[in-house]
């Protein structure tokens, strides 16, 4: 018989405290009183993005004729967005987070608006393909920052993906945005499965393995590393989710996903195991081409196979990742 892993073996290796270290106001964001900043403050220019949850503007704070971005959400549940408001106030100050500016409301609708700083992204479509392998370095690095803060201030992101980082390339500032799904993470809390974007959701989602911690992230940026790096984005392009499971396997092979589903006593659904049958496991060498082989140094690839395992405890975590030699020439920028 094998040895199963008991709930007490799915913790993370850190920051599973942080929030038992913070005074329950800190988390308990249906408590959260808001203090609501003047609409009159404010005038909408240009709409530029629209999501499932909300619209996005362009907008200029006028006493300080300062452009921002106002983020009007669409009619969600009150908690959702006292949890987006307080989460932001939690990580805003964090390095590379994007800083919520104010909160607003329509007095007629009640509409809740978010106010953010404005960062002059270029889109990951065109700006990913021209980077160079130090750009790539230099950026991902300091999402690693944005995420390892947030993971000591107890709170998962649970949507990083391309359209979620936001990249000022004259600058060479990033900013991670939209902490609409992000949550706090209590430890052996069973969390919703129905987060994160089809391409960049972890394995545990999509086995429906409620237990999971911080380390979903580290899927997700695994994906934009694999995508950035083999210049296939997205690295995983499922149809749906069962499909995307199945493009997963057929790079980490079915081996290393039974391993993962016997360790914490999970189980497919039958129609996914049939789905699924048996893969072998692909190198990531074998994804190397003459188009990206300048991305696919041997740190890169090793980063990858570090940050995209089945086993969430298996995963590098961003502090860890930071000291990986992938780094080492942002390191030594510093
Ligand atoms: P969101 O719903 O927060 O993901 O935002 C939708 C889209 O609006 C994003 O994909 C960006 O293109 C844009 N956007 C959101 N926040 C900002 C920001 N602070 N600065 C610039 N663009 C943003």
């Amino acid at each position: 018989m094998t040895a199963r892993a008991t709930k007490r073996d799915r913790l993370p290796r850190y920051y599973k405290d942080a929030l038992a270290k913070k005074q329950k106001e800190f988390w308990d964001y249906e408590k959260l009183i808001v203090k609501w900043g003047k609409l009159d403050d404010y005038e909408v220019t240009q709409k530029i993005g629209r999501g499932k949850y909300s619209e996005v503007f362009t907008g200029i704070h006028c006493p300080t004729n300062k452009k921002c971005v106002i983020k009007i959400l669409k009619p969600v549940k009150k908690k959702k967005i006292k949890r987006e408001i307080k989460i932001l106030q939690n990580v805003s100050e964090g390095p590379n987070v994007v800083k919520l500016l104010d909160v607003l409301r329509d007095p007629l609708t009640k509409t809740p608006c978010l106010v953010f700083e404005h960062i002059n992204n270029t889109d990951w479509k065109t700006l990913y393909p021209k980077l160079a392998l130090s750009d790539i370095k230099f950026y991902l690095y300091q999402v690693l920052k944005a995420l390892d803060y947030s993971h000591s201030q107890g709170i998962m992101h649970r949507d990083v993906k391309p359209h979620n980082v936001m990249i000022d390339h004259e600058k060479r500032e990033v900013r991670l945005i939209d902490w609409g799904l992000a949550e706090f993470y209590h430890p052996l809390t069973e969390y919703n499965v129905r987060v994160a974007s089809r391409h960049y959701k972890g394995p545990e989602l999509l086995v429906d393995d409620t237990l999971y911690d911080y380390a979903l992230d580290m899927w997700s940026l695994g994906c934009m590393l694999a995508g950035i790096t083999f210049r296939k984005e997205p690295f995983f392009a499922g149809a749906d989710n069962v499909d995307q499971l199945y493009k997963i396997a057929k790079v980490l092979g079915t081996d290393l996903l039974e391993e993962y589903l016997d360790a914490y006593d999970l189980e497919l659904e039958l129609e996914v195991e049939q789905r699924l049958g048996k893969l072998p496991r692909k190198q990531w060498s074998s994804f190397k081409t003459k188009e990206n082989a300048e991305r696919c140094t041997p740190e890169a690839l090793e980063l990858i196979d570090k940050m995209l395992r089945y086993d969430p405890a298996a995963r590098i975590l961003p502090k860890e990742a930071m000291s990986h030699a992938y780094f080492e020439e942002v390191r030594k920028q510093k």
